[in-house]
């Protein structure tokens, strides 16, 4: 249907005079990376828009998470409660950090942990909780913070789907000991790659930036281990114009979610995940839980999606849980992360999607949904050849 693929990266592209306007900045200066003027000018920039006192920048979200769990993380203790239907690599970041991912349960109406189902994993062995937002929407915040402060446990969030968003009339950013965002260009704020850390906590803040670079708290003064995943000034350029113009995209975005649910209305079986639009959102994911009575399996309709060049891909799936890592899990029963894992679905949004990709993508769900039954047919033939 298309002669150009439609993706789920939001690629936002910044207007280009600004870009270069930036990086002729730090060009002049001769200053290219290692705390340069544009890398503290965008730090500042994120501390006032997420209304924190420090913000942290990084080469990237991951090792961001990486190094505010090491901070944050009680000594002695082992054990990270996070969500398993969540960011498909967040089990990672914590195997890095040294630590063991615990798996809990999420509410169904948000996606999210939640103080209930955080409670019954934290123990004498739990070192952080990790609060992850959801894809849209956010999550219980405040109840996780009562419920971490009441145990005396660090609540870190990974906020990185949630820039835009208040949750109870604050701003995502402040929550918790520190949350931690991505600029990754499929991300809301494009700065090709990068990630940031924002808290009201100066020596947290004072300590992320030593170790980003090596540790170095002064001339060949190392204090702790460190490593090197500092952002340099192009991606720090390219950022600054993301966020200059990010009221004009948080517009496209919204246009755009306008459409997908004007024309998903009606559709039996696809539920568009609505945005709470009683409080700032950035109407950036497009996700649709594919429910039992749509005819086709979630798989299928991924499948024919992407042959058509709509690539669309499952989402929450699979749950961490249900994988095999290399390294050591705590997992314990979670039926609803199951059931919820098979259902969801990301569709096309960003800078490249326009009105009518969304038009024909609705389209197609329709065709796939007037012809399915034929489709079955057809499958279980070719099944029957082979
Ligand atoms: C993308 C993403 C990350 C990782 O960020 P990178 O900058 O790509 O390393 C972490 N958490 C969530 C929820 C993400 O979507």
């Amino acid at each position: 249907m298309f002669n150009h693929s439609i993706s789920t990266s939001n690629l936002v592209r910044p207007d280009l005079d600004r870009f270069f306007q930036y990086s002729r900045r730090f060009f002049q200066s001769g200053s290219l990376s290692n705390n340069g003027p544009l890398v503290i000018e965008l730090e500042n920039r994120l501390a006032s828009f997420h209304e924190v006192n420090h913000c942290v920048s990084f080469a990237n979200g991951f090792w961001a998470l990486v190094l505010a769990i090491r901070c944050l993380s009680l000594p002695k203790k082992n054990e990270v409660i996070m969500p398993s239907l969540t960011y498909r690599r967040l089990a990672d970041v914590v195997n890095w950090a040294g630590l063991v991912p615990r798996f809990c349960e999420v509410e169904k109406s948000t996606l999210a942990i939640s103080a209930k189902t955080v409670l019954p994993h934290i123990s004498g062995k739990t070192a952080l909780v990790i609060g992850v937002h959801p894809i849209v929407n956010g999550c219980d915040a405040s109840g996780l913070e009562n419920i971490c402060a009441k145990k005396s446990v660090p609540l870190l969030f990974d906020s990185v789907e949630s820039v835009y968003e208040r949750i109870d009339g604050r701003k995502v950013g402040g929550f918790g000991r520190a949350e931690v965002f991505s600029m990754h260009a499929s991300k809301l704020i494009n700065g090709f790659e990068g990630g940031y850390v924002t808290t009201n906590d100066a020596c947290l803040a004072q300590r992320l930036k030593i170790i980003r670079g090596f540790a170095f708290a002064g001339p060949d003064r190392v204090t702790e281990l460190g490593l090197n995943a500092k952002l340099n000034e192009i991606h720090a350029a390219m950022a600054l114009a993301s966020l200059d113009g990010l009221a004009k995209q948080i517009k496209r975005n919204e246009e755009r979610y306008r459409v997908y649910q004007k024309e998903l209305e009606g559709l039996e079986g696809i539920i568009l995940r609505e945005f709470d639009e009683r409080q700032a959102t950035s109407f950036k994911n497009i996700l649709v839980e594919v429910t039992e009575s749509w005819p086709l399996s979630r798989e299928l309709t991924v499948r024919y999606l992407n042959s058509e060049g709509i690539l669309a891909r499952a989402y929450y799936s699979p749950a961490l849980h249900q994988k095999t890592p290399t390294y050591k899990t705590i997992k314990c029963d979670l039926p609803i992360t199951n059931r919820l894992a098979d259902r969801f679905v990301l569709l096309p949004c960003g800078h490249f999607v326009d009105k009518d990709d969304i038009k024909l993508t609705v389209e197609f769900l329709k065709f796939l949904q007037s012809r399915a039954s034929q489709i079955q047919k057809h499958l279980k033939q070719n099944q029957k050849e082979k």
